[in-house]
């Protein structure tokens, strides 16, 4: 089956949708994106998505293409047009197509933004064999720019950091700036020692999870104990369990960090616990 995806206000078959090559997210990575997972056919968090999406928008000083009603609109109706049950929708905003390259914003007035979505179809998400045997990663240094606050299309060091990671034999990398640990390459990033989660407080070093959000506030009701603060990877390596959130791995469990395997080397109960709750009240919540 072809995959019909969204471009600026039309549905059409993946094969005929077409961006200019004068658009400003290919030639400068002038845009934003969002990822939400689907699950059972309904959207995860979505006005999460929504919310920070507008943010990214705002502080790009970049116009929305439409209203949140609408994003959901199409959203839903993507779910409805590829018959995704487990998956996630991909959304892009980029500051659109200009005449010509320049470095200067064009006049919103003149240049629309371009709205594209796709579905990725992912039978199995929630039910994945990773979390059950837990991921390994490695550290790598953070050498991305001050704004990753901002949910920007430049993923290029990120998926280098992937790449570092497959050549190590793991699964993925935590980065680290001045010593800490900032997050994952596409993921926050946690370790838990007693009944205590630490993870790094939100700033412009890391991108303010949707996941991260719920799980933190999950883990709060489960009457665990919540840090936010910088750590080490030392710190990590000692704790008793590590893991990892973003809205396609939801609550990922992490076994061993550059070697070392924390704590047993297994998968540990809280960390197990966390994603069945967050998966169980996430599925409650979709809309
Ligand atoms: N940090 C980075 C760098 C990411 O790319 C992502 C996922 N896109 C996250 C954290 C997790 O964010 P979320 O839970 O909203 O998917």
């Amino acid at each position: 089956m072809t995959r019909t995806v969204y471009v600026n206000g039309e549905y059409l078959p993946e094969t005929e949708a077409k961006v200019s090559i004068f658009d400003r997210a290919f030639l400068m990575a002038d845009g934003v994106y969002e990822v939400t997972s689907v699950l059972g056919g309904k959207l995860i968090d979505f006005d999460g998505h929504a919310v920070r999406l507008e943010r990214s928008l705002r502080e790009l000083d970049m116009r929305a293409p439409c209203s949140k009603d609408e994003l959901l609109e199409i959203h839903r109706k993507l779910v409805e047009l590829n018959g995704i049950d487990e998956g996630m929708i991909y959304l892009q905003v980029t500051r659109g197509a200009a005449a010509d390259r320049d470095f200067v914003f064009p006049d919103p007035d003149e240049v629309s933004p371009t709205l594209v979505l796709f579905t990725q179809n992912k039978p199995g998400l929630a039910d994945s064999p990773a979390a059950k045997k837990g991921i390994k990663v490695i550290s790598i240094e953070d050498v991305r720019w001050g704004r990753r606050d901002i949910k920007t299309v430049q993923l290029l060091y990120p998926s280098m950091g992937k790449m570092m990671a497959k050549k190590a034999g793991v699964d993925d990398a935590w980065m680290v700036e001045d010593g800490f640990v900032t997050e994952g390459t596409s993921n926050n990033a946690y370790f838990i020692k007693g009944n205590k989660i630490v993870t790094r407080a939100l700033s412009n070093d890391i991108l303010h999870g949707i996941t991260r959000a719920a799980v933190l506030r999950f883990a709060r009701e489960a009457q665990m104990e919540v840090e936010e603060r910088n750590f080490t990877i030392e710190e990590a390596q000692g704790a008793d369990e590590a893991f990892i959130t973003s809205a396609s791995t939801f609550v990922m469990p992490v076994v061993e960090i550059d070697g070392k395997a924390i704590g047993t080397g297994a998968v540990g109960p809280r960390a197990t616990r966390l994603r069945e709750i967050y998966l169980d009240e996430s599925r409650k919540a979709a809309v």
